[in-house]
């Protein structure tokens, strides 16, 4: 029962939760479906299949949808949700490919136990789908009636950098107020990202000269030992001081232990906190130079998610967020994260970008990937609430 003295808000909450409470079941249900439609990015056929799901599903919804038909990845979805008045929409983002592959299920099935949900993407970030299709349910059922155009995007190819989820996000968040990101939360207290990592990688190679190790050894100019002396250099870059942070992830080369190896060459993912930095990285990339002259370098690569920085807009929500969700009985906290999302891009684009909304859990990309089950409603009423108050 909701004691009268509520204030307007307050009771809104409430009335929002109680849906969300009544509907734990269903949300479980619908995740389990979607769990059990594997959607591995480099699958198309198969995230295609859970595309086709969930295009029905946010139809029935109410919402209008749109798909973006592409050749290599799945096709991106996009549903329209009318509001109250005609404001700029806000965005609720997220992402249907995992990390995967195709039959993971068969070792990781869907499963509800000791209080939480269990399964591949699970938490990366089927829950997440899963709580905005309750929100707006919960919003339609139980809102107050007012609030602004929501538009739900969902691409493919998050999971491998968004190279073709990237244009489609970038538009459609252009004409949003906001972005919500359904992204993970953080940690088992389940902090709101109000910062991330800008992401990049490069690729350094090094063209030496091949020799025979016994015949003519001096001949030869070792591309892998090249390699080595400039790996050693780019770990120098890192600072982690300034949240900068260079890791030389893959090294291959040679071909025989009795050859001077003719060719090697590295694969670095860089880290920053700030878009700055990113440009000094690309600097000192350019700027390698080989020890061995008879060596040449080859670096290509670069930032390909520019970082999310705490902006002012992201602060904002962050406190409605907050003050939302004491209403809800719960305390919320912000922190940043080095990993990157779609977020990463509509914020470098200036629009506010709250991340870290979806499910509380643990394990993302590993096999204890789960759900706290208990989180669900409270978090789904909370993106409801914030839906009416941005
Ligand atoms: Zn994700």
């Amino acid at each position: 029962m909701i004691p009268v003295s509520m204030t307007a808000p307050s009771r809104s909450a409430a009335l929002l939760l109680e849906f969300c409470l009544e509907h734990r079941n269903q949300m479980l249900a619908v995740l389990k479906q979607m769990v059990e439609m594997e959607s591995p990015s480099d699958n198309k056929t198969a995230v295609d299949n859970l595309g086709a799901f969930l295009a029905r599903e946010f139809e029935r919804l109410g919402g209008e949808v749109n798909i973006f038909p592409q050749k290599k990845y799945g096709d991106h979805l996009i549903a329209e949700f009318a509001g109250s008045g005609d404001g700029k929409p806000v965005l609720l983002l997220g992402h249907f490919d995992t990390v995967w592959p195709l039959g993971t299920l068969a070792n990781m099935p869907f499963r509800v136990e000791g209080g939480r949900a269990w399964g591949p993407g699970v938490l990366d970030m089927k829950a997440g789908i899963a709580m905005m299709m309750f929100a707006l349910q919960a919003l339609s059922s139980m809102g107050n009636g007012k609030h602004r155009p929501v538009t739900v995007l969902l691409d493919t190819d998050e999971e491998v950098g968004s190279e073709s989820g990237r244009p489609v996000v970038e538009k459609a968040a252009a004409d949003c107020v906001a972005v919500l990101v359904l992204e993970p939360a953080q940690g088992a207290e389940g902090h709101l990202k109000t910062a991330r990592k800008g992401v990049g990688n490069y690729v350094i190679r090094v063209h030496g000269r091949a020799a025979h190790a016994g015949v003519d050894f001096e001949k030869g100019h070792s591309a892998v030992v090249e390699l080595a002396r400039q790996v050693l250099e780019v770990a120098k870059f890192t600072e982690l001081s300034r949240g900068i942070t260079v890791n030389p992830g893959v090294i291959r080369g040679g071909t025989r232990t009795n050859v001077v190896a003719a060719e090697a060459w590295a694969e670095v993912d860089i880290r920053v906190a700030r878009a700055d930095d990113a440009r000094e990285l690309e600097h000192k990339f350019a700027a390698l130079r080989p020890v061995d002259p008879e060596c040449s370098l080859e670096v290509s690569g670069g930032l390909n998610r520019p970082p999310m920085e705490r902006t002012e807009g992201t602060v904002r929500l962050f406190d409605i967020a907050r003050e939302e969700a004491k209403k809800l009985g719960m305390v919320l906290a912000e922190s940043a994260t080095g990993g990157g999302s779609d977020g990463n891009f509509t914020s470098a684009l200036g629009i506010p970008t709250l991340d870290g909304l979806g499910a509380v859990g643990e394990g993302a990309h590993a096999a204890h990937e789960s759900i706290l089950v208990e989180e669900l409603p409270r978090r789904t009423a909370l993106l409801a609430r914030l839906l009416e108050s941005i």
